[in-house]
């Protein structure tokens, strides 16, 4: 039986995958906060589901890739305040996710793409250390897409760019299309659209969701996300993770 889980094959089989050239896969999250109407694993399943997305274009073009077992705790200082929501401290989150990469690149993985979906900009600045020390250390390719930047960050709505993307339009869009059994439709359409200019906000200095104006852990409008719109957002994430992967050979 083939699988593209690691965690799910035995070591033999893992040995003779990394052998052969195939790419690993690890997919970085949070547990952390996400609105009065998503779970708190919302990056996990997002990263999760951008990886699976990558490692079956890939299997088309005969290019083997296995994901390793997520990443689900990172730094989350601006959801601290709410229930649920774990932060680790910054040198902790730099040298688990080190060892996570050199632990995968110790095994015969040449090429490591990190995927990660907790967008707080010092939890990313760390998943970027973390993939630089690697390389150093063991000659490993390690790509870390970044779809922030342009020309994809544009391309994930105006919402994305300027504070929707924490449990918003966008991210709750990529649950109903990935996970809807864990989106509570009754609360999101409670919810009145926060207009917030996230990236002013953090330039002014806010440094959680109370002080940029999100007092439920949420941002944007999530009543208006879709799962069509989730499945158009997947697309976009799976080819600009793809290329940065192909991009590594
Ligand atoms: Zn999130």
């Amino acid at each position: 039986m083939s699988t593209l889980y690691a965690a799910q094959l035995s070591w033999p089989k893992l040995q003779a995958l990394a052998h052969s050239g195939a790419y690993a896969l690890l997919p970085v999250g949070s547990t952390e906060a996400h609105g009065p109407h998503l779970p708190l694993n919302v990056d996990v399943l997002i990263a999760e589901e951008v990886c699976l997305r990558v490692a079956m274009r890939l299997q088309i073009k005969n290019q083997p890739a296995v994901i390793f077992p997520a990443v689900a705790y990172g730094l989350t200082e601006f959801a601290a305040a709410f229930s649920g929501t774990v932060s680790l401290s910054a040198p902790t989150v730099e040298a688990m996710l080190t060892e996570v990469l050199t632990g995968i690149a110790k095994h015969g993985f040449t090429r490591i793409g990190v995927f990660n979906h907790h967008l707080e900009p010092a939890h990313f600045a760390l998943v970027q250390k973390a993939a630089a020390h690697t390389r150093a250390a063991t000659g490993v390719k390690v790509a870390v897409p970044d779809h922030r930047k342009k020309p994809t960050g544009p391309r994930l709505g105006a919402e994305f760019t300027h504070g929707g993307s924490h449990a918003g339009h966008y991210e709750t869009s990529l649950m109903l299309a990935t996970a809807p059994q864990w989106v509570d439709e009754e609360e999101r359409h409670k919810l009145p659209e926060l207009k917030v200019d996230l990236p002013a906000r953090i330039k002014a200095g806010a440094k959680n969701f109370h002080e940029c104006g999100g007092p439920l852990a949420y941002l944007g409008n999530p009543a208006a996300a879709t799962a069509e719109e989730g499945h158009r957002l997947f697309e976009i994430l799976a080819d600009v993770s793809e290329q940065a992967l192909l991009g590594l050979s």
